[in-house]
């Protein structure tokens, strides 16, 4: 059954098939998250638009489950789904960046690594996360935070246009001036509304910046984040820094004796000249003990978004958890340091992203993103290699948020959410956006064909 349901796909397809009985099924349905373990029937792996269509129209013929793959990154694999169809764009990879519009148009299936090593030649950069291994589409379809947010916004701020493939096969471009409710939608909503293949992204001049992390002991928590706190809001926004509770990794070239010590560490990126970016930092670092290290410098921007992926590699157990904060009060950094003290694992670590800047400068109901109020998008997320320890990664990363929630906003970046809890907060994330989301999604997807995501519902008639 398996095999002929494949051949059929095969026969519309340019690109590949993949099904249970090949050679490859196992790396082909392999997901960054190494927690989550999903056996799809077939892997469409689309090499070009007219792919997507045949796939889509043959998913929904067939009454299979749809699920869409762009990086593979997403915390509960929402890029892949158990007996269903994956249609998977990683081979889809086309970047143009046009130097004179400063527009960069990126294939679905682009990770931001391949488009920030295509922009960068031009000195271009387009607001992306922090892991270049991260997919494009996922992580612009949730939004988007990284170290150019504050001056240029989330991702989806930059997003200009999108070509889609809808429920029903068709074709369209959704923009300001196109399809512009699927367009308001698009932003921050998710995968649920259709396929896309490409996306059109402003980018904006960023070259060498001045950047690297720099660690503090443990013992310093309560002070790096108290300055921190303080430090951002009068932080040009050329200046992209977040604040973390983590453990010095024990490989070179951190440090030997502290290998495998509890740390405090503030990460950041200056746009602009080392020596202005090295006078912003020290405003941070004059009232601070001395780091462990402090390894910011002058380096090319794509390098800076690339830094963290040796420390990551795809098939590591990953359990996530995410809140928007608004405000850090004394109370609720002891909360943290106590909670990320008691962290199960070298690699396990909260982050404090900020979303601040730029992002408040949109209006809460210009895209679906809602929560533009909030001063940081956190993360905590329990790491290890070893599939053993998921149990005890899970139990942290709840009791941690658990405890730190109280101080929180009620929503959180639904790309920092595991399936335990879509239900429940996806509606409280998009808040008063999401009765707009569900009118959009029954116009364009009133079957619910796109539910592998983090799921809006169909508004009733
Ligand atoms: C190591 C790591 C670091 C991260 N850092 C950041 C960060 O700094 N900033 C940040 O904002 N996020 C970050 N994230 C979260 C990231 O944004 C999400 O995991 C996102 O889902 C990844 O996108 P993807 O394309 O790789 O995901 P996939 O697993 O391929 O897809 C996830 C979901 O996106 C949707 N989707 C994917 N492709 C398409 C498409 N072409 N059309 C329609 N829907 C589609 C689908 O609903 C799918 O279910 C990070 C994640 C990881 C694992």
């Amino acid at each position: 059954m398996t095999d002929q349901i494949v051949s059929t796909l095969q026969q519309t397809l340019r690109g590949r098939v993949i099904g249970r009985n090949d050679a490859d099924y196992d790396t082909a349905r392999a997901l960054y998250n190494g927690m989550i373990d999903k056996r799809p029937r077939l892997i469409a792996r689309c090499a070009d638009v007219a792919d997507v269509i045949a796939a889509v129209n043959f998913g929904r013929d067939q009454g299979l489950l749809i699920a869409i793959r762009g990086g593979g990154h997403n915390g509960p694999g929402l890029g892949s789904c158990d007996d269903g169809l994956v249609i998977d764009l990683s081979m889809m990879k086309s970047v143009r960046v046009d130097p004179a519009s400063r527009t960069v148009r990126v294939d679905a299936g682009c990770t931001s690594g391949d488009v920030d090593h295509a922009t960068h030649a031009f000195g271009l950069a387009v607001p992306f996360g922090i892991v270049s291994t991260t997919g494009v589409a996922g992580l612009t379809l949730g939004g988007g935070t990284g170290y150019l947010t504050r001056k240029y916004g989330l991702t989806i701020d930059n997003l200009l246009e999108a070509d889609l493939v809808l429920a029903d096969g068709s074709f369209v471009t959704a923009s300001k001036s196109q399809h512009s409710d699927l367009f308001w939608a698009l932003r921050g909503g998710g995968g649920n509304f259709a396929v896309v293949t490409t996306f059109l992204f402003q980018a904006h001049p960023v070259s060498a910046v001045y950047a690297g992390p720099i660690f503090w002991e443990a013992t310093h928590a309560e002070a790096v984040m108290r300055a921190y706190r303080d430090f951002l809001p009068t932080a040009p926004e050329e200046l992209g820094a977040f604040v973390g509770l983590k453990t010095v990794p024990s490989v070179e070239p951190f440090p030997k004796d502290y290998w495998g010590r509890r740390a405090c560490a503030v990460i950041s990126s200056y746009n602009g000249p080392a020596a202005e970016g090295e006078k912003v930092m020290a405003r941070l670092l004059e009232s601070l003990p001395a780091p462990i290290f402090n390894w910011m410098g002058a380096v090319p921007f794509s390098a800076m978004q690339a830094s963290f992926d040796p420390l990551f590699p795809k098939g590591l157990q990953w359990y996530w958890k995410g809140d928007f904060v608004k405000s850090l009060p004394d109370a609720a950094i002891n909360t943290h340091i106590v909670q990320a003290a008691k962290a199960p694992s070298e690699l396990s670590l909260m982050h404090l992203y900020p979303i601040d800047g730029a992002v408040r400068r949109v209006p809460k109901d210009a895209t679906a993103w809602n929560t533009r109020d909030a001063t940081w998008s956190m993360v905590i997320a329990g790491i290890d290699p070893d599939p053993s320890r998921a149990d005890a990664l899970k139990t942290w990363g709840r009791a941690y948020w658990k405890a730190v929630h109280p101080f929180n906003l009620e929503g959180a970046y639904v790309n920092f959410m595991m399936d335990d809890e879509l239900e429940g907060r996806v509606q409280a994330s998009y808040g008063e956006n999401y009765k707009r989301l569900a009118s959009v999604k029954a116009k364009y997807d009133p079957k619910n064909l796109f539910r592998v995501n983090q799921n809006i519902l169909p508004a009733g008639p």
